[in-house]
């Protein structure tokens, strides 16, 4: 299966944000590898402008969420229609980051997915347990509730992101074997042809041996995909 690397930018991407794609392309030869796909999830406001200037170069471009209708009276939501009208291609929906800071359920990012495919966008839905559930050993039944809910019945192609919520923005990831053993999980549960990503501290040093798990067909990487020098050695950590 194609690898797809995918960066979330999340709130950060004004001043620098040009450059580094820019350095990033300039480091591939001037367009992007076609044997993966990258993609990049800036913050909406400059989606739409990235999206145009640099989708010549292989770049694929995505939201980091949108909202369950197509329009209406929703102060400061985007829907996914919009999202598509930009040039994007992908939405992040249910980031662990959105389920805590907004309160998203399953049941709202099951919407959310469910309206990324009806706007022909590839939704990326987040799953991941916390530090005390996998303590506990609960890690899988979470992450299965978390599957259950939020998949889209609509049909069409998703991507489903573990990343566990201890291992964002900290520096610490699961071992290899929990790795795999959650994407041997989840794969059960999904469609065969389902991209899984990992997310979670990706970092130069450690992406290619997540990269190389069976079951893990790419990265949804967050701090490391701001800078190229960090994103471009793990685009090329993949297989
Ligand atoms: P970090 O790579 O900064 O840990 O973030 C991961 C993430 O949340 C990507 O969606």
């Amino acid at each position: 299966m194609k690898s797809l690397i995918a960066g979330n930018w999340k709130m950060n991407g004004i001043g620098q944000a040009r450059v580094e794609i820019e350095s990033l392309i300039e480091r591939f030869g001037g367009s992007m590898p076609g044997d993966r796909d990258i993609l990049i999830c800036p913050p909406a406001t400059i989606l739409r402008d990235f999206a145009r200037s640099y989708s010549d170069e292989g770049i694929q471009f995505g939201g980091q969420d949108c909202h369950a209708n197509t329009s209406g009276a929703h102060t400061g939501d985007i829907s996914a229609e919009m999202i598509a009208d930009t040039g994007a291609s992908h939405v992040i929906v249910g980031h662990s980051e959105r389920r805590a800071d907004h309160g998203e359920s399953d049941e709202i990012v099951k919407a959310k997915a469910n309206a990324a495919l009806r706007a022909g966008l590839t939704p990326i839905i987040c799953v991941g347990e916390t530090r005390e559930q996998r303590e506990a050993g609960i890690a899988q039944s979470v992450v299965g509730t978390q599957l259950e809910g939020s998949l889209p019945d609509a049909a069409g192609v998703f991507v489903v992101a573990y990343e566990p919520v201890w291992a964002i923005g900290t520096g610490l990831t699961p071992t290899i074997q929990d790795i795999a053993e959650m994407h041997d999980f989840i794969r059960a549960k999904t469609p065969e042809s389902t991209r899984l990503l990992y997310g979670g501290s990706v970092k130069p040093g450690n992406a290619q041996e997540i990269l190389a798990i069976s079951n893990v067909n790419g990265a949804l990487v967050g701090g490391a995909s701001l800078k190229a020098d960090d994103f471009f050695p793990i685009i090329n950590a993949a297989p």
